[in-house]
């Protein structure tokens, strides 16, 4: 599965005498059979070449590619198992010999761009999707910190506070030096819960994750959480009690499980939220027509859409108006209309432009009610912008 680092990797690949394929592949198996995919494939790939004979490139430079695409539709045809995959993203640079394949939890759309650096917004967005996670895990005197990542778990710190003193063995003056050593122990056990929770936070700054789980024996973790900076407490979504020392392939199973239970409890807050602003007039438009009216105008804070939602329509080439209705020209700015195969897919990156949040929610009656899509608006829709011609 892809990290961060990978996208690092291929934002900082620049290369100047060769050219880098990037290639998109749909693998979904509710949609495509092998056989479909490899077609469009070898498709894709006749259509690129077409392009290039056409611009003439240095013989080196066609070399690189021609041996992209022989990789790649090899790769598809031979190599590539699907199982789980839903979307396939290759990059290639020959002449460089880069090659890096990446199996994705969501389909992309088909495309083959060739370019002078990897070709990566269709990474980023669906990356977006996902939250990232912190796990610690937290004793008296150690602590693990883990990043949870699209299905992955990386340990980046072990904390071990030597200077904790084992338990109370000594029973002194009438239990005097006891407490004395309890009361020593004490502030050893906060020192450390405060220093973990420090390096919690310097990690929070750098990596900015979405939400905090923490692990530990019960009589330990309410102090650690008393020790948490406010930011953190904010993002803490469970509480879990593990041992410090707990085989990190159960650590995996288990922060996996809370990752889809917070998800799931989440997608079911946002569409009540989307019912209860639609029932109130407030922020809120339901139904593909209204949204891409919301969208049209720049006010969607957060897209929700059923997950395979999908219907054709037409884009504006001027104004980019987005519209399900047949029209001869733009009902707004006059400019001509070209067909898209999915106005759905259009408004999802049309978001993204916008710097608003798209959730893909899987399985939602209500949602399915509201007209499979909805949005949660930035300001309500005026009545001049609700009577826009777009009907
Ligand atoms: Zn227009």
């Amino acid at each position: 599965m892809i990290s961060s680092a990978d996208i690092e990797k291929l934002l900082n690949f620049k290369e100047e005498t060769y050219k880098t394929c990037s290639f998109y592949l749909n693998v979904d198996g509710s949609k495509y059979t092998p056989r479909d995919y490899e077609t469009i494939t070898k498709n894709l790939i006749k259509e690129r070449r077409l392009e290039l004979e056409a611009e003439h490139l240095p013989h080196g430079v066609m070399k690189s590619l021609e041996g992209d695409f022989e990789k790649i539709e090899r790769f598809v045809v031979e190599e590539f198992k699907r199982n789980n995959t839903r979307g396939l993203a290759i990059f290639s640079c020959s002449g460089k010999d880069f090659w890096q394949v990446y199996r994705l939890p969501r389909p992309v759309k088909n495309i083959l761009v060739v370019g002078n650096d990897p070709y990566i917004r269709p990474l980023t967005v669906l990356l977006d999707e996902y939250h990232r996670y912190c796990l610690v895990l937290v004793s008296r005197d150690k602590a693990r910190i883990f990043e949870v990542y699209l299905g992955e778990i990386l340990e980046h710190f072990k904390v071990f506070d030597e200077e904790v003193p084992g338990k109370v063995r000594i029973a002194g003056w009438y239990g005097l030096e006891e407490k004395r050593i309890e009361r020593h122990i004490e502030y050893h056990v906060y020192r450390h819960l405060k220093q973990v929770a420090d390096r919690v936070f310097d990690f929070f700054k750098e990596k900015r994750f979405d939400y905090l789980v923490i692990g530990g024996r019960s009589d330990i973790l309410p102090e650690f959480e008393r020790c948490l900076h406010s930011f953190l407490i904010k993002r803490l979504v469970a509480r879990l009690d593990l041992d410090v020392e707990t085989p990190i392939q159960e650590i995996k199973t288990q922060i996996l499980q809370i990752e889809r239970d917070v998800e799931q409890k989440q997608e079911v807050q946002l569409v009540t939220r989307l019912m209860e602003e639609v029932a109130t007039g407030g922020f809120g438009v339901f139904g593909l027509h209204d949204t891409l009216k919301a969208l049209y105008v720049g006010n969607i804070h957060t897209l929700l859409v059923e997950e395979d939602f999908s219907a054709p329509g037409l884009e504006c080439q001027n104004c980019g108006l987005l519209t399900t209705v047949e029209e001869k020209s733009c009902p707004i700015c006059q400019g001509p209309l070209v067909e898209v195969p999915d106005v759905v897919d259009e408004a999802i990156e049309e978001v993204y432009r916008q710097r608003g949040e798209v959730e893909h929610i899987p399985n939602n009656p209500i949602l399915k009610q509201l007209g499979r899509i909805g949005a949660l608006l930035r300001f309500k829709m005026p009545a001049s912008l609700r009577a826009l011609p777009l009907t």
